[in-house]
């Protein structure tokens, strides 16, 4: 069954659903996007991802054409046209139609896409044997450049850093920023777990604000760890006792390997199981009603 598809108000289907070439979200990757989930019935933290698209937005100069209260009913009508319960949400916010130049002024009015579709999950081979990733010789964008707290249109040094861990064979890339410290994988946030205390860099390091990343920090310290941002190097990563990947798609995710070295046993520890399990059942349990 075709999905339909949200642009600027209107409904098309998945082959109809169409911007234009001098939409500067693809001359130009002018623009933000975000990425939300559904679960059971639910869109799982939604007032938190609907926030942060419209930082991303002014942080880019961008005014989005509708408050968030019709953002938020135009997600929900996406996901009941589509009779959607469980989804991946794909919003993206484009500069819109403008002329070949750069100059955003020509663009009169941004395009708004709300994508809606089943997930593609990760293999459960991966969250019950973890991941085994590598760090990669592209360092994330400086804040000065592209900040990493926007979620861009403007991926491609994420996708470098992704093409690196691709043919090394492995599922995800560790980025390190200009200095060197540990900043973030291309798609979700990396945390080490350290005798009782876990560890994240913080996004003056170069991290996004994960949402995932904040419920894992929350549910760790509920679990009686105590949770610290902090600047890590390679060496951080590999003493530590366990390490997982935080992201909206992957959820939390074990890291078992970095760089060939083991982490902790070389199995998914025993914080990190109970985080991938409490985070799961969080998600199934909360959230804004979409049929109600
Ligand atoms: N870092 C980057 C670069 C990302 O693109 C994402 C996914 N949006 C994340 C981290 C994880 O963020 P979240 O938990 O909000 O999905």
């Amino acid at each position: 069954m075709s999905i339909e598809i949200y642009i600027n108000g209107e409904f098309f289907p998945k082959e109809e659903a169409k911007v234009s070439v001098f939409d500067h979200g693809l001359l130009y990757g002018d623009g933000v996007f975000e990425g939300t989930r559904a679960y059971n019935g639910r869109v799982f933290k939604f007032d938190e991802h609907i926030d942060r698209l419209y930082d991303s937005a002014k942080a880019i100069n961008l005014t989005i054409p509708m408050s968030k209260e019709e953002m938020k009913e135009a997600h929900l009508e996406t996901l009941r046209r589509n009779k959607l319960t469980d989804a991946y949400i794909r919003t993206v916010i484009t500069r819109g139609p403008g002329d070949l130049g750069l100059d955003p002024r020509k663009c009169s009015r941004p395009s708004v896409i709300i994508i809606a579709d089943r997930i593609t999950l990760y293999p459960q081979e991966f969250y019950e044997n973890g991941l085994r990733l590598i760090t990669v010789p592209t360092r994330r964008n400086m804040a000065e450049t592209v900040n990493p707290m926007i979620k861009s249109l403007n991926y491609l040094n994420n996708i470098l850093a992704k093409i690196e861990a691709n043919l090394a064979g492995v599922p995800e890339a560790i980025m390190l920023n200009q200095e060197g410290y540990v900043a973030e994988c291309t798609g979700d946030n990396i945390f080490i777990i350290k005798g009782k205390t876990l560890l994240t860099p913080a996004s003056v390091h170069g991290a996004l604000k994960g949402i995932t990343r904040g419920v894992a920090m929350e549910l760790a310290a509920r679990i009686g760890l105590e949770v610290r941002e902090e600047l890590l190097t390679r060496y951080d990563l590999y003493v530590a006792d366990e390490s997982f990947l935080t992201g909206t798609a992957a959820e939390v995710i074990p890291v078992v390997e970095i760089d060939g070295r083991k982490i902790g046993t070389g199995t998914p520890g025993p914080y990190t199981r109970q985080l991938v399990k409490l985070y799961r059942e969080k998600a199934m349990e909360e959230g804004t009603p979409i049929y109600e």
